[in-house]
């Protein structure tokens, strides 16, 4: 079911009437599955933007746990 609100792709801004149908999550349908791809590869291999993104929000989570552990007793 596509976001009937949104009317640019966020990754290459093109209009609906252009691409098609833009997702809930804003691409279209061709940026959407090449985003998804690049974000699951760079996860396996361990490297990449995507694979930085998630590291250090994951560091972030794990630190913010830590603290609030520590206040805690
Ligand atoms: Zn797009």
């Amino acid at each position: 079911m596509p976001n009937r609100e949104r009317a640019t792709c966020k990754a290459c801004s093109r209009h609906k009437s252009v691409c098609g149908p833009i997702s809930w999550a804003g691409y279209c349908g061709i940026c959407g599955p090449l985003i998804y791809n690049a974000n699951s590869d760079q996860l396996h291999e361990g490297d990449g933007p995507f694979y930085e993104h998630w590291n250090n929000r994951t560091l972030l989570a794990a630190h913010r746990r830590r603290l609030a552990y520590t206040k805690g007793t």
